[in-house]
C-alpha cells in the first residue's frame, strides 16, 4: 500500500491497547514497509502501527541525520526491560500536526524486541538521546498513551494544542510522574 494516512489526535484507535504479533508474517512485513514509507514521507523519526490504524505492537524508528543514509530500526513486540534517569525535552508527534510540548522521559532504556525477520534483539539507548526518547514515545503508542499525557505543564500544553486546533489534554489520561519530576528537578539543580 505504501504511504498511509496518519491518524490525528482525537481518533479512538490511538487510545487503544495494541495486540502482540504472533508471527512476522507477510502481512506484518507489509505493515512494516508501510510504516517506513509513511514515516519517511512525513519526515518523522518514528511511527507506530496504531498511528496508521493497526492496533498491533510494531513501530519503526530512524534517528539518522538528514544527510546520512536511512537507518530504520524495526521493533516488533517490544518490551522496555530496564529504565533509569530522567530528562525533560520538547517532543512532537506525527499524530499532532505542528504541536510540541515539554515532557518527562527516562534518559536510559533497554529494550527487548523482535526484528523484521522475527529474530530477538536487545537495544540500549543512553543519555536521553533522540533514540532513547523515541523508543519511549513509540512504545507508549502501543499502550494508547500519547506524549501530551506526559506534559510537564498542562496549562502550557493545552495552550499549544488549542493553537494547533487540537483537543485539550484528557485529564483522566494525564500521567502522575512525581518521581521523574523530582529526578529532573535534582538534575537541573546539579547542572546549575
Ligand atoms: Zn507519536
Amino acid at each position: 500500500m505504501g504511504i498511509r494516512k496518519i491518524l490525528v489526535y482525537g481518533d479512538e484507535t490511538l487510545r487503544k491497547e495494541s495486540k502482540e504479533v504472533h508471527k512476522v508474517s507477510a502481512k506484518i512485513k507489509a505493515l512494516i514497509k508501510d510504516l517506513k514509507d509513511t514515516m519517511y514521507a512525513a519526515n518523522g523519526v518514528g511511527l507506530a502501527a496504531p498511528q496508521i490504524g493497526e492496533n498491533l505492537r510494531v513501530f519503526v524508528i530512524d534517528v539518522s541525520e538528514e544527510d546520512q543514509p536511512n537507518n530504520p530500526i524495526v521493533f516488533v513486540n517490544p518490551k522496555i526491560i530496564q529504565k533509569s534517569g530522567a530528562i525533560n525535552s520538547y517532543e512532537g508527534c506525527l499524530s499532532f500536526p505542528e504541536a510540541y510540548t515539554n515532557v518527562r522521559r527516562y534518559d536510559y532504556v533497554k529494550v527487548k524486541a523482535y526484528d523484521i525477520k522475527g529474530r530477538p534483539f536487545l537495544l540500549e539507548a543512553f543519555d536521553g538521546t533522540l533514540l532513547a526518547r523515541a523508543i519511549q514515545h513509540e512504545f507508549d503508542h502501543l499502550n494508547g498513551i500519547l506524549f501530551v499525557d506526559h506534559a510537564r505543564n498542562r496549562f502550557e500544553a493545552d495552550k499549544e494544542l488549542l493553537e494547533k486546533n487540537l483537543l485539550p489534554i484528557d485529564a483522566d489520561k494525564l500521567l502522575n510522574e512525581s518521581e521523574l519530576e523530582e529526578a529532573i528537578a535534582q538534575k537541573t539543580k546539579a547542572d546549575e
